[in-house]
């Protein structure tokens, strides 16, 4: 088989490439380890993203945005992170940007089923599903792809976006940085009997995190994180005590908490490859950057980096140039890197500010809350880049 571009994953990141190269002269393939129906019908995984305005106008732009249920779209109006007991809180709203929420929170599977869906009839477009990616041969002029199931594919240019523990990239010998946190994050959707007035809550507490995200109603996605062996205690539990046990770790603040949709539970790890292309290759999406997710933004930079790399490929293909030419690739490499690095390091710091349980590591996390919440630079600074148009 034959085709210009050539996707490996169908995750969030490679169909919005894929979508992204509608309507140009090049032939696209997605191979996507997994049957198809698990990506028309993607089943619910607890995740909840919230996403920047400048996601909601790419998906938009990519017509997926009106495929999305509106009920599942709620909106969060500010978000406050809290250490401790201690009373300050450093809050991010809207105050200024024009009104309007700071972000929309919208379920995972939603996402992809929407992109599934915007894809699904794309002339230029074949999805191979069922098959993963067993070996990878690059030359001057196209890149061989063989899959495990025998069949093989050479194209102009091949793209990662197969997670952040990318087979391709090690198949292309991409090296990265992985961080193995020894740590397990519980997403779980909570009824309560207190309204959370659109507010997400971050609270650093001693040995877990608390993270509060609210949904239309009296919802919201709770969010814990503990150590993997606590974890296991806690994901145990039933739903009743489940409900109970939330309630518990998050004081009450919202009243009784009761277990509204299965809880998943996630190891975390973050990635960041040391590069994002190799000859007549790119990676994209968690393939590039894993990030933390508690700073919520992998998947917006993952849609971002797909978003710049589908610009340089249609200006060359437009141009008659070659759309997989190291300079294209280093670019896009240089783009992207520009636009992730900041924010990886940034949340990876804040990760180990608010994780580390020494005295002298609480006193510093009240002192930056203290000195964040007089800086209303910082703070504006912060709100803008969530507001990103
Ligand atoms: C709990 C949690 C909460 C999150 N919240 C947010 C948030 O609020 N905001 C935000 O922006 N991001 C958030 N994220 C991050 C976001 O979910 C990811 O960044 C995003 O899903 C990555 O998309 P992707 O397409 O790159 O990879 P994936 O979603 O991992 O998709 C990869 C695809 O590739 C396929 N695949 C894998 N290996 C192969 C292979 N060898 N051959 C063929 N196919 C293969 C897989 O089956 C899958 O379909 C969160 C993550 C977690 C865990």
């Amino acid at each position: 088989m034959e085709c210009d571009v050539l996707i490996v994953g169908g995750g969030p990141a490679g169909l919005s490439l894929a979508r992204s190269l509608a309507d140009s002269s090049l032939r696209v393939m997605v191979v996507e380890r997994q049957p198809e129906t698990a990506i028309a019908v993607p089943g619910y995984d607890g995740r909840e993203i919230a996403l920047t305005h400048r996601s909601i106008a790419t998906l938009k732009a990519l017509g997926a945005w009106h495929l999305l249920p509106p009920d599942e779209i709620s909106p969060l109006n500010e978000a406050r992170v809290l250490n401790g007991a201690s009373p300050f809180a450093l809050s991010f709203e809207t105050t200024g940007h024009g009104g309007g929420p700071l972000s929309l929170m919208v379920p995972n599977h939603r996402i992809r089923e929407a992109l599934y869906h915007s894809v699904r009839d794309q002339p230029n477009l074949t999805l191979l599903t069922g098959s993963g990616v067993s070996a990878v041969k690059t030359d001057a002029r196209s890149v061989r792809v063989m899959l495990e199931d025998g069949r093989s594919i050479s194209a102009r240019l091949l793209v990662a976006a197969d997670s952040r523990f990318s087979r391709v990239r090690e198949l292309l010998g991409i090296d990265a940085e992985v961080n193995r946190l020894g740590r397990s994050m519980m997403v779980c959707r909570v009824t309560h009997e207190e309204d959370h007035h659109g507010v997400a809550t971050e609270w650093f507490d001693h040995h877990q995190t608390v993270a509060m995200l609210p949904l239309n109603g009296r919802r919201s996605s709770a969010v814990l994180t503990l150590p993997a062996e606590a974890m296991k205690r806690v994901a145990a539990l039933d739903d009743a005590a489940l409900g109970d046990e939330l309630t518990r770790r998050y004081q009450g603040r919202l009243g009784r908490m009761q277990v509204d949709a299965p809880a998943h539970v996630y190891p975390l790890a973050t990635t960041y490859a040391r590069h994002f292309a190799a000859p007549r290759a790119a990676l994209i999406g968690d393939a590039a950057v894993g990030m933390h997710p508690v700073t919520a933004h992998g998947f917006n930079l993952g849609l971002q980096s797909q978003a710049t790399l589908a610009r340089l490929v249609r200006e060359a293909a437009g141009s008659g140039q070659d759309i997989a030419a190291a300079s294209l690739l280093r670019r896009y490499e240089m783009t992207h890197r520009l636009a992730s690095r900041p924010l990886y390091a940034a949340t990876n710091f804040l990760v180990r500010l608010y994780t580390d349980e020494r005295p002298g590591a609480r006193l510093a996390r009240d002192a930056t809350l203290r000195v964040g919440s007089r800086l209303p630079l910082a703070r504006r600074a912060i709100t803008a880049m969530l507001m990103q148009r």
